[in-house]
């Protein structure tokens, strides 16, 4: 069992079984299991039933362990080394936090809008929601922020929201390693905000910003291509001072006739101008790129031209590259899009081989300077 500074469960490991509990409540259960050639995941969102069971079971065996404590009989290392005294006094504190979880939650709901994904290194993040919504919000295969306006929020009230979610944290702000600018495009907001947001940030929470040994600090977000490229080099520099650090591209290909297919605002070379521009100011960014985009019938086009900008665009080992299968569930926007205009879903081998070509790619670097590459499953994510 894992609870933050305030009381609030994090996660339980139970019979094989790992349960993670995210701010909103929700708890979601992870486990591998075996299956034919290869381990099959198990991922599952626990209903009411099961989630009021699971904290059950973690109070009892809470107030177990204080009564051992209580008795003497608890010792050990939390961070740093507890008496039995101090023992009882911490599940004291977890134990009175359990009968406030659902108003917690409901609290969390109210100062936070639903928060659809992040990249995967800014999950422990605090996240600030200056910039709401995605104000394209027609890509054919995603559905984060589907019948949601978009807006750019007042400084006035993006204070006000800071004050909040900092209290929110309290004492647990210690598990936040980062600051994450949501939602999905941050150089949405006029530059003067997005800098004087980042000096806010930077004054009110200065160990988020200064480089740590974790290598997850500092100022993050979204950046949309066009947005990105409405900013100067000028107030890029400045952005840079202020503390912000990397911002992530959903590039998604680079085949210019799947991303007009997928309704990816901006071209390739877009990408390449945008990121240049970035990388020149000092900042490092994020590259998301899709594993399937466009299903069977794109994966030649693809797979060449993605690995083929991959490798133009001026990443270096401060850099990302996040590898992200396309969910192709019935449900799933990308497959409704498939099946709207007589395509087939890529299926795991052609998958597999796209991300070995960008992988390839990302890294193949004549200076050496290679960026970092990793999986991004939007599963994964719970804040
Ligand atoms: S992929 Fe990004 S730009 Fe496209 S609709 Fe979703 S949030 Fe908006």
């Amino acid at each position: 069992m894992d609870f933050d500074a305030a009381g609030r469960p994090v996660a339980v490991h139970e019979k094989g079984f790992f349960r993670a509990r995210g701010f909103d409540g929700r708890w979601v259960e992870k486990k591998w299991v075996a299956g034919g050639m290869e381990p099959i995941r198990h991922l599952r969102v626990l209903t009411a039933e099961n989630a009021a069971e699971l904290e059950h079971r973690v109070r009892e065996r809470l107030e177990e362990l204080l009564a051992l404590a209580r008795r003497g009989l608890l010792s050990g290392t939390v961070g740093k080394p507890l008496t039995p005294k101090g023992w009882a006094r911490r599940l004291e504190t977890i134990l009175a936090f359990q009968d406030r979880l659902a108003e917690d939650a409901a609290y969390f709901r109210r100062i936070y809008h639903p928060i659809g994904v992040l990249p995967p290194d800014q999950y422990l993040a605090w996240v600030v929601q200056a910039v709401e919504g995605c104000s394209w919000n027609r890509c054919a295969f995603c559905g984060l922020f589907a019948g949601r306006g978009a807006r750019v929020r007042s400084r006035a009230d993006i204070r006000r929201h800071m004050e909040e979610t900092e209290a929110y944290f309290g004492p647990a702000m210690d598990r936040r390693v980062s600051a994450f600018i949501g939602d999905a495009d941050a150089f949405a907001a006029p530059p003067s905000t997005l800098i004087w947001l980042c000096r806010e940030i930077s004054r009110r929470q200065p160990r988020l910003v200064r480089p740590s040994e974790d290598g997850a600090w500092g100022i993050h977000s979204f950046g949309e291509v066009r947005s990105l490229l409405r900013w100067t080099s000028r107030n890029l520099k400045a952005l840079a001072r202020s503390g912000f650090r990397r911002a992530t591209i959903g590039v998604e290909s680079g085949d210019e006739e799947v991303r007009r297919w997928l309704r990816k605002p901006g071209r390739a070379e877009d990408v390449r101008r945008a990121v240049a521009r970035v990388k020149e100011a000092g900042l490092s960014v994020g590259i998301v790129a899709l594993l399937g985009a466009g299903g069977r019938e794109a994966d030649a086009g693809h797979r060449e031209k993605t690995a083929r900008l991959l490798r133009v665009l001026p990443l270096d080992e401060n850099d990302l590259v996040y590898l992200s299968p396309l969910k192709d569930g019935p449900d799933d926007p990308h497959r409704r899009a498939l099946m709207g205009s007589n395509r087939s879903p890529a299926g795991p081998a052609l998958r597999s081989g796209q991300a070995a070509a960008f992988r390839a790619a990302a890294l193949d670097r004549p200076d050496g300077r290679r960026p970092r590459v990793a999986l991004y499953d939007v599963d994964d994510f719970l804040y």
